[in-house]
């Protein structure tokens, strides 16, 4: 009989569970790593309803087994390509076991000390390898927070910088606020603007076109602002973006932050994918201008061995956070709060509760070193430009961007130059390639043409994977371009 809570049972569930984990990572390039099933697969294959007595462990392993890992798209497969990575380490799973184990909510610093202080330090250590700014750590009026995911980092800060704007021009004015970012910025931003009320006609997406290499031109920024400015709207927000989704472009931080400063607007960085290669040193200068900057976000657990969810924000102003957020109900009053002698991270982030995060960051951070994350990530970036090379050797294909980080944008060369034949092309190619099991690319459209994207970045991953998928890739193309002849 299985007790909610024994230490000699958990020692034996938990000994079988590790075990059981141990083995899906020996195994994992057994599964396709795109999972093969269709929609409601799940629903045929276990009951409609919940037991009403207990059911044994080995039952439930062997359910895992035979219902759910088919089911299960391997992220952490060596052959995965798609997206960007999210990384799982041994470090960063025994920090999430050990927060799992002691399972504490630390909404304020009494609920939980240690959680509280340790975030506190282990993001002050985290951006001192970033080398951000001395306002973001916790020492002065700035300071890091974990949150959930690199959408709810921009949503707080809009929030925050919402709410100090209302606070100068009078809370009616919501309606002339107006938010800027490139086109190729992540949608959480166009999801924090709907939540924070922005009008949808005052979020200016604006276009990046291959001629930045996709990043956000200044000069057109400027303008628009000006247009802006002369019809009464009041500019409050710019997101800038050190890597983005489609295809790892950056943005001037420096000139467009300057803008943005000069505008008395809040300006954001968003390096969810890309701020894991900042802590190299040949890698930092993309950082450059981040000095500016009023806020910065990256996600540990995208490409920096932390397993999801962890996602670092820093604030150079932590009392904006504070101002939009913070609430003081009497069931959480306490003397170290009132006092204000703690953060209380709950100010700080949209839930009350939250999760021990900062061990498994803490973790990765003791157990590897930097000089290992380096590593770590150069080795990447060597495997993406190895991939790179293998594409120029082959005239049927093209790299569309150039490479930065560990993602590859290319394509298949569309036949007599004809594009729309060209853009289904890509996308059979994808299809066909995913459908193998063998490796999971993605895609995206940058000017309209279907383009596929190789993401190096999963722990496991070896030249000889990205060979192997290179290979699947050419032997697809020969089939469909013999098949369009
Ligand atoms: N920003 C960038 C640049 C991203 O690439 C992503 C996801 O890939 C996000 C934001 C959203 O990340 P999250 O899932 O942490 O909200």
């Amino acid at each position: 009989m299985l007790k909610p809570m024994d230490a000699e049972q958990l020692r034996e569930y938990g000994h079988k569970m590790v075990d059981f984990i141990a083995d899906y990572y020996k195994t994992i390039e057994n599964f396709p790593v795109l999972s093969q099933v269709e929609p409601g697969y799940l629903r045929n294959l276990l009951p409609d309803s919940a037991p009403n007595q207990p059911d044994s462990f080995q039952h439930v392993l062997d359910d895992i087994q035979a219902k759910i890992l088919p089911g299960v798209t391997h992220w952490q497969s060596p052959n995965y390509f798609a997206y960007h990575p999210s990384n799982s380490s041994v470090a960063g799973f025994v920090g999430e076991m050990l927060s799992a184990g002691l399972n504490i909510v630390g909404f304020s610093w009494i609920a939980s000390p240690a959680a509280t202080e340790l975030e506190m330090i282990v993001l002050d250590w985290l951006a001192k390898m970033l080398k951000l700014p001395e306002d973001f750590l916790s020492a002065g009026q700035g300071g890091g927070v974990i949150q959930g995911t690199a959408s709810e980092a921009v949503l707080v800060v809009l929030l925050a910088a919402r709410d100090k704007v209302l606070r100068r021009v009078g809370k009616d004015a919501l309606e002339k606020l107006v938010v800027y970012a490139s086109d190729q910025t992540h949608s959480s931003l166009q999801k924090a603007c709907q939540i924070a009320g922005i009008h949808p006609e005052n979020c200016r997406l604006l276009k990046a076109t291959s001629s930045t290499n996709y990043a956000l031109s200044p000069e057109f920024l400027s303008e628009t602002i000006s247009q802006d400015l002369t019809i009464g709207l009041i500019p409050f927000f710019l997101c800038a973006t050190v890597g983005t989704t489609s295809s790892t472009a950056v943005d001037p931080l420096l000139s467009l932050g300057k803008i943005a400063k000069s505008n008395g607007m809040w300006f954001h960085v968003d390096a969810a994918y890309a701020g894991s290669a900042c802590v190299c040193p040949e890698f930092r200068h993309y950082m450059d201008g981040v000095e500016v900057a009023d806020s910065f976000n990256m996600n540990a657990h995208k490409w920096f061995l932390t397993n999801f969810d962890c996602s670092a924000l820093w604030v150079k102003d932590r009392s904006a956070l504070v101002q939009a957020l913070s609430t003081n109900p009497e069931y959480l009053k306490n003397k170290a709060s009132q006092a204000n002698m703690v953060v209380d991270y709950k100010d700080w982030q949209v839930p009350l509760g939250r999760r021990f995060r900062s061990l498994k960051l803490w973790m990765v951070l003791r157990l590897y070193g930097l000089e290992n994350l380096q590593c770590y990530i150069r080795n990447h970036i060597k495997l993406a430009k190895h991939f790179e090379n293998l594409i120029a050797q082959d005239p049927r294909f093209e790299v569309v961007t150039p490479r930065i980080f560990s993602l590859v944008c290319f394509r298949l060369l569309p036949v007599r130059n004809n594009e729309s034949h060209g853009n289904k092309l890509n996308h059979q190619l994808l299809d066909a390639v995913n459908s193998t099991g063998s490796a999971f690319i993605s895609h995206t459209v940058l000017s309209g043409k279907y383009i596929l994207r190789f993401a190096v970045g999963a722990p496991l991953t070896e030249e000889k994977h990205v060979n192997a998928a290179w290979k699947v890739l050419q032997d697809k193309a020969t089939s469909l371009l013999a098949e369009s002849l």
